[in-house]
């Protein structure tokens, strides 16, 4: 039985402990006022393929992003979503183009409002997510969180990276010599000078 305890993933410390054998997926639309009043916790798999807008954002994604949301009313009487996110996405590299693994993660806190006014009644603390029709597509919600936790941007360490640092010079030095053949770069700067 030994196997067992091996598979069983104990790396991740998280507030919200992932169950390491989740394979439920993140049901896509649902009625987020209903599930407030219950205080309902629901918890699943987003596969990252569904996602356009984040494909758009950073490249075709593959594998799951792993989501916790938890629905509420506070004190105020508002209707909130407080959820967590996590996915490793393959970003490209800025130097190389080549892409990797890049672990991304969200906590977010959701007020929910049915008319785009009501947003500004929210405080800063909360995001607003309009529910239209007692309705919510949890799916625009997940991936609109993965946009905004997206890194600006990535580089591979430069032991790893397709692209050494000498590479880049060599590189630049070559395409200047390329384009400006037997001209010193200089007279440029001149011409551009004498036409002030
Ligand atoms: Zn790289």
């Amino acid at each position: 039985m030994k196997k067992y305890t091996d598979s069983f993933d104990t790396s991740r410390g998280s507030a919200y402990h992932c169950a390491p054998m989740l394979t439920s997926q993140l049901p896509s639309r649902v009625e987020p006022y209903k599930l407030a009043a219950r205080h309902e916790r629901i918890e699943g798999l987003v596969a990252l393929d569904k996602l356009p807008r984040l494909a758009e954002e950073a490249g075709v994604q593959t594998g799951d992003c792993h989501v916790v949301l938890e629905f509420g009313v506070d004190a105020q009487g508002r209707r909130e979503i407080r959820g967590h996110l996590q996915a490793t996405l393959a970003l490209a590299c800025r130097r190389c183009l080549v892409p990797l693994p890049q672990e991304v993660s969200s906590d977010f806190l959701l007020g929910m409002v049915t008319d785009e006014a009501l947003a500004a009644e929210l405080p800063a603390s909360h995001e607003p997510v309009l529910v239209e029709k007692e309705q919510l597509d949890l799916l625009t919600v997940v991936e609109d969180e993965l946009i905004l936790s997206l890194p600006q941007v990535v580089y591979h360490d430069e032991a790893e990276c397709h692209v050494s640092a000498e590479q880049l010079v060599s590189k630049t030095e070559g395409a200047a010599a390329e384009t400006t053949p037997a001209t010193n770069p200089f007279a440029v700067l001149n011409v551009l000078k004498g036409k002030k």
